[in-house]
């Protein structure tokens, strides 16, 4: 997710949600924690709360055995294998629909891995970042929802899942690294609890609200091949039509082939899954 769109808030609601930065001294325990924190500044454990809770929400951590569904495809090395630097793949191109592999080897490769996918976050001004959008089809995403190395939090979630969403949604203006200079506003809810594997392959529950859970949801959709103009009204898919467009045009001028999608399609699609205007 690109940092630049929570400069291009429009939403007073979330402003709210985001202003108040408190001290978390427990916060996600370690679990999550990337091991790099340790190496530089101390983290300061900031996460964003809700102003209308005046405690901060509770991160309940405890270890858990996973299940998966049998169809879940298992990661193999060659599948894991990458070149630094890693380079953002923008949209249209088709890694970003395709099925995302479950990791079931946590080594020095992926440690590796997550350390890359920092970088090239932080070198474009991201605060999220999830391994399809550096060309690597596997369940993972990193995210420091400051945005700049050595302060925040750095959270790596692996194989994450989704166990409870929040009934109360917000309408945010969203960016992502895969589309450079498009922001728009996507509604999601405003808290998520989740659970998914430490860079160890510990698994644990994690609560989300403010803007860790926008980032999260953002980056969990890369994860399911959801891109963010998916989850847009038709009004705001509108409003940014011809800079998608300017990308399709742009992916088919350096591949030579014709955009693997286009979002002159998207309304006709929606429609035909029985998304039609709200
Ligand atoms: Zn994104």
């Amino acid at each position: 997710m690109a940092c630049a769109s929570w400069h291009h808030l429009h939403s007073p609601s979330f402003t709210r949600v985001i202003v108040p930065i408190l001290h978390y001294p427990t916060a996600l325990s370690t679990a999550f924690l990337h091991q790099r924190n340790r190496f530089t500044s101390p983290a300061r454990f900031t996460f964003s709360v809700n102003q209308t809770n005046p405690l901060p929400t509770p991160v309940h951590v405890q270890a858990k055995r996973g299940f998966f569904p049998k169809d879940d495809k298992i990661a193999s090395t060659e599948d894991l294998r990458f070149e630094p630097p890693l380079k953002i793949v923008e949209y249209p191109d088709p890694i970003l629909r395709k099925r995302n592999k479950r990791i079931a080897t946590f080594d020095e490769n992926l440690k590796k891995l997550v350390d890359e996918m920092f970088d090239v976050m932080y070198k474009t001004d991201g605060i999220g970042l999830s391994a399809p959008q550096v060309g690597i089809n596997v369940q993972l995403m990193v995210f420091n929802p400051v945005g700049e190395r050595g302060e925040g939090q750095e959270i790596v979630l692996v194989n994450p899942r989704v166990m409870k969403y929040s009934k109360k949604t917000l309408l945010v203006n969203e960016g992502c690294l895969s589309f450079p200079r498009i922001y728009a506003d996507v509604k999601r809810p405003e808290s998520v609890k989740i659970d998914a594997q430490d860079i160890n392959g510990v698994r644990s529950t994690v609560d989300f609200s403010g803007l860790p859970a926008r980032v999260f949801q953002h980056e969990f959709d890369h994860l399911q091949g959801i891109l963010f103009f998916d989850r847009m009204t038709d009004e705001v898919l509108d409003s940014i039509r011809s800079q998608l467009e300017a990308l399709e045009k742009k992916y088919e001028d350096k591949t030579g082939l014709t955009s693997p999608e286009k979002v002159e399609t998207q309304k006709r699609k929606k429609a035909g899954f029985g998304f039609g205007k709200s």
